[in-house]
């Protein structure tokens, strides 16, 4: 029986938001990644009369279909990869990205690299600290690194690397070259000029006016 009034969480229609696996590790990190899952519930009226309704639309679910019509763009026009980002600042949007890579000939133009840089032009400023990043998909170990290197507050994502991957985006092969010894690496890493290199260290460290990041 139904309770004559009241409200409830259906979790036939909310499943638990969890994070994947290969993410577990990645919640502990100082920047929260998250799915976006945007909660649904069910209100009992006094009546008996079921209505299902959703919660006050968090503003998060707003950004990331904002997201996520970008990527269909840009998919529908041609322009690119099936991915876009967004980078909120206050509630409010102040870059966009979608993936350029084929149309300008950048392999790093990534939707969430992209958006970075452009947000960084808004603020005339090499940090995001105050910023939200969403994307629609998890990110790359390119955009990953991008991401703490910008020091947004935090990062929201739609699909996931799996989700990427049955796209032909498959980056665990990346992940698995990071964990390999640089000369095993498809592409072999090989150190040359180790003390010389040391001068430069050396010389930032005394350079009385740089500017740390
Ligand atoms: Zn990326």
């Amino acid at each position: 029986m139904r309770p004559a009034c009241g409200l409830a969480v259906d979790s036939n229609i909310l499943p638990p938001i969890a994070l994947p696996a290969n993410l577990a590790s990645r919640a502990g990190t100082r920047i929260p990644f998250e799915l976006v899952k945007p909660p649904r519930i069910a209100i009992f009226l006094g009546c008996g009369k079921l209505e299902e309704m959703r919660e006050p639309v968090p503003k998060s679910a707003d950004f990331m279909r904002q997201a996520i019509a970008l990527a269909l763009e840009n998919v529908r026009s041609g322009n690119g990869g099936p991915f876009g980002a967004l980078i909120v600042q206050s509630e409010r949007v102040i870059a966009e990205g979608v993936n350029r890579v084929t149309t300008t000939n950048d392999p790093t133009a990534h939707a969430e690299i992209v958006a970075i840089r452009e947000a960084c032009r808004a603020l005339n400023s090499f940090q995001l600290t105050d910023c939200d990043l969403y994307c629609t998909c998890e990110p790359c170990p390119m955009c990953f690194g991008a991401i703490y290197w910008a020091r947004v507050s935090r990062v929201f994502y739609a699909g996931t690397a799996a989700d990427a991957a049955q796209a032909g985006f498959d980056d665990a092969f990346i992940y698995g070259q990071i964990r390999k010894a640089g000369p095993e690496r498809t592409i072999p890493m090989t150190q040359l000029l180790r003390d010389e290199s040391l001068a430069i260290f050396a010389a930032w460290k005394q350079q009385a006016s740089r500017k740390d990041y």
